[in-house]
């Protein structure tokens, strides 16, 4: 273990500033991953600033007619909270699908967001890395592959052709994948001062800078979670396909919020829909496009499976994960039945 520094504060501009002045310390909220991280030799930060006294542990209304997770609130706390139960549940849904009670009970909304890939050789810090070591190269590519992108991989390169894939890492994250399908928003506080970036533009895609996951500045401190309004409560699903039912990361993860129209007796016209993915890209995944083929649509699996095809366009597997397209597509269809409520839930 590499010897660091310890500070503990109540004040968030504290906090900000700590992290400001020393380029290699690190906040430190539940710990959950970035423990694992540093027992394993991948994260060596020199300091550690414990955020776990900050005052971000309520969730509150907003003025948008949505509801504020301060990032400090667990995930436990936040999967069986009134309000999130209520008015969105697929965000309990997919948060009560990942890790154990006892990590829920520690892990918090905020860390949640900015855990790190679960790619074996991103650990391994005897093999080569681009995450982890820029320009060494990702044993992943031509390695074991299985859980690794199917989306998202390839960049342009200098001549408009397409490069060869830097990282084919997943983002690991379930609460993820739902907060991208209820478009929340993730507010930050930095020592330029405060910003809210949409959920769609929070973590990124590596192209040629895989050792950055998100568009968070390094002294950037995430005060909260926005949801919008709109939560999908009636017509939603997270569906998760894993090796095992036991505590495991999702190989595939589909979140669907749908609207339908009530008017016409039957409720069968979809007037709305979001679809994120997990499991697939080095971000949630989503494709507006493949949502809007459906809005105006009745639902049936015909229209499921073409907006299944949109969203796989493009897909490439590396051999061991190539599996993952068809899954993917499947669950698609799986998880669209199950919120228009044609199929039972999983
Ligand atoms: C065995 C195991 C199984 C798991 N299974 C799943 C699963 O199935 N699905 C799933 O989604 N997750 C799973 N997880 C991951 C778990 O959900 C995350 O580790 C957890 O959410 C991270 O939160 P934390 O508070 O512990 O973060 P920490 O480990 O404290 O921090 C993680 C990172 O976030 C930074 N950070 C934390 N809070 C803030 C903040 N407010 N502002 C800025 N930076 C911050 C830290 O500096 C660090 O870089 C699993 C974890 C383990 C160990
Ligand atoms: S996929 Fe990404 S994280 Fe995994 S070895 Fe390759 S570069 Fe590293």
């Amino acid at each position: 273990m590499n010897s660091f520094t310890y500070t503990r504060t109540d004040a968030i501009d504290t906090a900000v500033r700590e992290r400001a002045s020393e380029q290699t310390a690190k906040f430190i909220a539940g710990g959950t991953n970035l423990i694992d991280l540093m027992k394993e030799n991948v994260e060596r930060p020199t300091r550690l600033i414990d955020i776990t006294k900050l005052p971000l542990t309520t969730i509150s209304d907003t003025v948008a007619g949505g509801l504020r997770l301060g990032a400090l609130m667990t995930n436990a706390d936040t999967a069986y909270n009134e309000q999130v139960i209520q008015r969105y549940p697929l965000l309990s849904q997919a948060i009560l699908a990942g890790a154990s009670p006892q990590l829920r009970n520690m892990a918090t909304d905020g860390g949640n967001l900015l855990q790190r890939t679960r790619c074996y050789y991103f650990y391994d810090t005897a093999t080569p890395c681009n995450k982890r070591e820029p320009g060494s190269g990702c044993s992943a590519i031509n390695g074991y592959n299985r859980i690794h992108a199917i989306l998202g991989t390839h960049d342009r390169d200098h001549t408009g052709g397409m490069a060869e894939p830097s990282c084919i890492a997943t983002h690991p994250s379930d609460m993820c994948v739902a907060l991208a399908a209820l478009e929340a928003e993730v507010r930050v506080k930095g020592s330029n001062g405060e910003r809210t970036i949409p959920f769609a533009d929070f973590h990124r895609l590596p192209g040629n800078t895989p050792q950055i996951d998100n568009t968070l500045q390094p002294d950037e401190l995430i005060t909260s979670i926005d949801l919008p309004a709109r939560g999908f409560p009636e017509f939603h699903t997270y569906l998760k396909l894993r090796d095992r039912a036991s505590y495991a990361f999702a190989l595939v993860s589909v979140a669907v919020g749908l609207e339908m129209d009530q008017s016409d007796g039957r409720g069968n016209t979809i007037t709305t829909a979001r679809i994120a993915l997990g499991g697939v890209a080095h971000k949630p995944w989503r494709k507006p496009e493949a949502e809007t083929l459906l809005v105006g649509k009745p639902a049936t699996k015909e229209n499921f499976q073409a907006a299944a095809e949109s969203l796989l366009a493009g897909a490439q597997g590396f051999g061991h994960n190539t599996f993952k397209i068809e899954l993917a597509k499947r669950a698609i269809v799986r998880a669209l039945g199950q919120a228009a409520k044609l199929e039972p839930t999983a």
